[in-house]
């Protein structure tokens, strides 16, 4: 992607509508630029000053690239003292302003409004100011009225937006303004055919795209952010479908080989959603890194930690590559979109015609943001809507539907559609060791109640033939030999002890009766893995277990206290 520097957005910020919340970025420059000559238009004059005791809490300092990584992270020149207010959920933080200063330069504050405060219902974005090409303005909404700000003051510290033209800036795409947008339904249709005029996709594909660049303009509104993995061979339109992505989704970046020094900033930075293109697999310090940067990345308010400092790498990403990642447990945070070569003609997407797409599309998405956020955030699903999904398949389908806000039959669809990728993730890890393992022990817990057969003790053997069993069941070639299974125990964390002559086990304890339900629960295993095919049929899961009960296990079942099919299978 080069469409680097000048990006001609002129138009107007005259498109103001009504409605409910908001959520801004400045990145002030406290040395050269305070004070002075800064217009802030409109009605709201000099109240720019009464935004105080505004909650910010996440912080980092902008520092220089390390390893000589692209300067496209942060630069420390005299002239690029940013800092960076970026409204997030107010759950993850506390309600003191904190502005956090190092050396006497950078400055980097992130924060949001509590619901509580009387500014609840503001938001801010930073945004193309449309009045000044090649420049950056704050967005303040509130209570459905916009306006425009070129800075905005704190407790005596003064914000400025980031400045475009230089290096340290990254090629994030940006709304210049906001458009009346529609319903939900309206944005996710106009997203979904966007998308489908320039890349094939299977046809109920383009609904959990246009779900998931929906679901990139609410980071702050989810306990955990969604991945898309793009899958697909060269020549299968990723490229396209990638860049397509970057212009819909909020702050879309595209990370192209950047080693993950200065991903983890520019993701700390810039909460982008963030783009990795041609993600290879490998063995490599990098590759190691990146993989450990996606697995802290989906969960919010968990920083990693490099070189003794706290970034967040939380937010929503797409990952680009020709295999599916060998991680079954990574893959689960997300959902796959696999492209192939396709013979149908679709026109090109050329740097003109992208422009025109961001522009359009983020300014009506930016609009969407501003007016349904607090909607999106409280939106509770019913609650059986997640019945029988695995507790990841749950967290990304609450992202991709919130959005929806409900409306039918979008959301019904979309739900179907989620199920059976559920479904899919399933099926490919039900032959991974750990979920074999998982699986074969929580079949002995459960049957261990009836025959008592384990009663004197669990050996690491009988769990291997137990795995085995239900391998030549499924008519899979696979085996596990003991020593595997001993191994595929240890990580799960269950440590076996020698019991007699026979070999290392254990005793099937009420403890460790739990933790292996505990485990299954982690692994997103439920009781449909116990049930029989007829049971099934008919929605039935054996006996009840209050374990199972207690950690919702039962998948939608029904239960009776005495199994009613205990020969069968
Ligand atoms: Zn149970």
């Amino acid at each position: 992607m080069n469409t680097n520097g000048s990006r001609p957005h002129h138009n107007g910020f005259s498109e103001m509508v009504s409605s409910d919340s908001l959520n801004v970025d400045p990145i002030a420059d406290s040395h050269l630029r305070t004070k002075g000559s800064v217009a802030i238009p409109g009605s709201f004059g000099n109240r720019a000053s009464e935004i105080t005791q505004c909650q910010l809490t996440r912080h980092q300092y902008a520092q220089l690239p390390e390893n000589g990584v692209s300067a496209t992270a942060t630069e420390s020149t005299e002239e690029n003292l940013a800092a960076q207010a970026v409204a997030t959920a107010p759950s993850l933080s506390s309600c003191d302003l904190s502005i956090h200063e190092e050396g006497s330069k950078k400055i980097i504050v992130t924060g949001a409004f509590p619901p509580s405060h009387r500014e609840s219902g503001v938001l801010v974005e930073t945004i193309r100011d449309p009045q000044r090409p090649g420049r950056m303005a704050f967005l303040r909404w509130e209570n459905g009225n916009t306006t425009l700000l070129n800075s905005v003051e704190r407790d005596g510290h003064k914000f400025v937006p980031p400045d475009p033209l230089s290096r340290s800036f990254p090629l994030l795409s940006l709304p210049d303004g906001v458009r009346p947008c529609g319903h939900s339904f309206e944005v996710l249709e106009e997203i979904a055919s966007t998308i489908s005029k320039f890349v094939t996709l299977r046809p109920d594909r383009y609904g959990v795209v246009a779900g998931f660049v929906m679901a990139s303009w609410f980071p702050d509104c989810f306990e955990a952010a969604p991945y898309l993995w793009i899958i697909g061979p060269l020549g299968s339109g990723k490229t396209k479908l990638l860049k397509l992505l970057w212009a819909l989704c909020r702050r879309g970046l595209i990370a192209g080989d950047l080693r993950s020094g200065s991903v983890y900033k520019l993701v700390d930075v810039w909460d982008p959603t963030l783009i990795i293109d041609e993600f290879e697999q490998g063995s490599s310090a990098a590759h190691v890194e990146l993989l450990r940067l996606l697995r802290t990345g989906s969960t919010p308010g968990v920083p990693t930690f490099r070189n003794g400092r706290p970034f967040s790498n939380y937010g929503l990403k797409i990952i680009a590559s020709r295999q599916p990642l060998a991680d079954a447990a990574l893959l689960s945070r997300g959902l796959i979109i696999s492209l192939l070569p396709t013979k149908s003609e679709t026109p090109p997407l050329d740097e003109a015609t992208l422009q025109k797409v961001e522009q359009k599309l983020q300014r009506k998405l930016c609009m969407f943001r501003l007016q349904n956020h607090a909607a999106v955030k409280n939106f509770s699903n019913f609650p059986d809507t997640f019945n029988g999904l695995s507790p990841r398949m749950r967290q990304i389908t609450r992202a991709l539907l919130s959005p929806l806000l409900g409306v039918e039959p979008f959301t019904s669809e979309l739900l179907e559609v989620l199920e059976d990728y559920d479904d899919e993730v399933r099926i490919d890890r039900s032959l991974e060791p750990e979920w074999l393992v998982a699986e074969a022990l929580m079949a002995v817990c459960h049957e261990g109640n009836k025959s008592r057969r384990f009663e004197l003790g669990l050996l690491v053997s009988d769990v291997s033939n137990e795995v085995n069993q239900m391998l030549r069941y499924r008519h899979e070639d696979l085996r596990l030999s003991a020593k595997k299974v001993g191994m595929v125990l240890k990580a799960l964390g269950l440590r076996t002890t020698r019991l007699g002559r026979s070999g290392r086990g254990f005793r099937l304890t009420p403890t460790l009766n739990r933790r292996i339900h505990e485990i299954a629960m982690q692994l997103g295993i439920d009781r449909r893995a116990l049930a029989t095919t007829m049971g099934l049929q008919i929605y039935y899961g054996g006996a009840r277990c209050v374990l199972c009960e207690e950690l919702g296990l039962e998948a939608g079942l029904r239960f009776t206290d005495q199994d009613l099919f205990p020969q069968l299978e």
